[in-house]
């Protein structure tokens, strides 16, 4: 049986970025840059003003003190967006607000607090401290020079990255195509809700799960309908959803019962199982298939092991599918405010909750049909076989988010 590293590997291995296109900025919220980002401009463009208040030399200023105020002419205002035609020449300042381009000649800003305004002359200002070199100025291209990259390939594009990237004048990035996630539900059990629930029957709730799971890496969920445990039945619903998506992901019918008919089913239509069980807990029936380019994710039904095992092998799939150079998930450390003990021999990704003080503890009962620990659960913890991890513990949690 494969490790969980080793299955990841295998998947990683399969898949290739899809193509990049062209998305607007605004678009573009969680994608991945298909290709190294150059900014187009200086930033800050020209040298500029950080505060409100007037542009001077700061060698006027060298003998300004409280007991020694110095005066000086102003010759303009400068509003953001505007270029001042004159220069600061000696004995000069001009005002300006921030933002405001440095009018020629000045190499110092003094803040409007720090200057007395003079009621009879308001041509001029008087200063009783200097100004250093450069105070209060942001200078071109201390930020970004222009031509320097602003983002590797494969980046996350956040909300400040999007901000940082216009700021360079950039409207449009190249990216992957979001992959399309078709999500298939099967179990004679299973029933859509409003449906009545008779004898024997549960509501299916996988699908809304893993939509929302792989939203959240960057897909597109499509929902098929239940599908009958059949051979044919299951057949016709991976052949319509292979046609239709990048990426399969079932949920159900993986295991060796007689009615686990998902792997003959993808065999049967063309495609390859490459290997369907992986040494974990829960999620350990997980068959991972191929036909040409696309993926077949099939998860186990139990909604726990769904989740994880999606969370644990499909979603880096899914983001190196929009080319992301990061695609295992980013973890949270949290200290143990209770032991977390794993008697199985397999190695058991636990659900725990977190509290607002980084402590973790156990989100409840532990088995796979557990959907209220589920719930209560901010994340996991891949605790060894027989292992007791004691209170006190740093362990890294593994977000649901
Ligand atoms: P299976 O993997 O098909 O053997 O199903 C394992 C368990 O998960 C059974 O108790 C099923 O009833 C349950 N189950 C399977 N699929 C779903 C689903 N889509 N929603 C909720 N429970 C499910
Ligand atoms: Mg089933």
């Amino acid at each position: 049986m494969l490790s969980l590293e080793q299955a990841r590997e295998r998947i990683l291995d399969a898949v290739r970025p899809l193509l990049a296109e062209t998305a607007d900025l605004n678009q573009a919220l969680g994608r991945f840059t298909a290709e190294p980002l150059r900014s187009m401009v200086d930033l800050p463009p020209a040298d500029n003003s950080a505060m409100d208040g007037y542009a001077v030399r700061s060698e006027d200023l060298a003998a300004a003190r409280a007991d020694a105020a110095v005066a000086l002419r102003v010759i303009g205002t400068a509003p953001a967006g505007v270029v001042l035609g004159q220069v600061v020449e000696r004995g000069t300042c001009a005002r300006v607000f921030t933002g405001s381009t440095l009018p020629g000649g000045a190499d110092a800003v003094v803040m409007q607090e720090d200057v007395k305004q003079n009621s009879q002359d308001p041509s001029s200002v008087w200063f009783a401290e200097s100004a250093p070199l450069w105070d209060n100025v942001r200078l071109r291209g201390e930020d970004v020079k222009a031509g320097a990259q602003l983002l590797e390939a494969g980046e996350r594009l956040t909300a400040p990255r999007l901000s940082f990237l216009a700021a360079a004048g950039i409207s449009a990035v190249r990216a992957a195509r979001r992959p399309v996630a078709g999500l298939l539900a099967t179990g004679d059990e299973l029933r859509e809700a409003g449906q009545a629930l008779e004898a024997g029957a549960i509501y299916e709730s996988n699908r809304i799960g893993l939509a929302a799971l792989a939203r959240q890496a960057g897909a597109i969920p499509k929902f098929y309908p239940l599908v009958r445990d059949e051979l044919a039945a299951t057949k016709a619903a991976l052949q319509q959803a292979l046609a239709e998506c990048d990426v399969v992901i079932s949920t159900g019918g993986v295991s060796v019962g007689e009615m686990d008919w998902v792997k003959a089913a993808w065999s049967a239509i063309g495609g390859q199982i490459d290997f369907w069980t992986v040494a974990m807990r829960p999620g350990k029936p997980f068959a991972f298939g191929r036909w040409q380019e696309k993926i077949l994710f099939g998860l186990p039904g139990n909604p726990v092991s769904a989740l994880v095992g999606f969370l644990l092998l499909a979603r880096p799939a899914l983001l190196r599918l929009q080319g992301a150079r990061q695609v295992l998930p980013r973890t949270v450390p949290a200290v143990l405010s209770e032991p977390l003990a794993n008697h199985a021999g397999r190695r058991h990704f636990m659900r725990v909750a977190l509290d607002e003080r980084g402590g973790a503890r156990s989100a409840g009962a532990q088995s796979s049909h557990i959907l209220s620990a589920m719930a209560r659960a901010d994340g996991l913890v891949d605790v060894p076989p027989k292992t007791i991890l004691a209170a006190g513990t740093l362990v890294s949690v593994l977000p649901w988010d």
